[in-house]
């Protein structure tokens, strides 16, 4: 059986913590509540082709990317993040 929900929320966020990834690039260790517009998308080709998919964040403190679990990302938001060079742009069209 399946529990209908009655709409989605206004705004979801989730609960991350700072932690930097990759290459010893370790986060400031902030707690960030991030909000749909934060994040983007990052992609990592292996060589035998296949390419996994990120959803990261920028962390306001330190300035470092931090992965968010492919869990925490609700299945209805999966297809609505831009890519880091189109989320950049949007970015800096906010603060002028
Ligand atoms: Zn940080």
């Amino acid at each position: 059986m399946k529990v209908l929900k009655k709409g989605e929320p206004k705004e979801w966020s989730v609960k991350v913590k700072c932690t930097g990834f990759g290459n010893n690039r370790y986060g400031c260790g902030a707690e960030l509540e991030v909000v749909k517009k934060d994040i983007y998308l990052t992609y990592s080709e292996h060589y035998w082709g296949e390419t996994d998919i990120f959803y990261t964040i920028t962390c306001p403190e330190c300035g470092k990317e931090t992965d968010i679990p492919n869990s925490k990302i609700p299945y209805y938001l999966k297809g609505v993040f831009p890519s880091k060079a189109a989320w950049q742009k949007a970015a800096k069209g906010e603060l002028s």
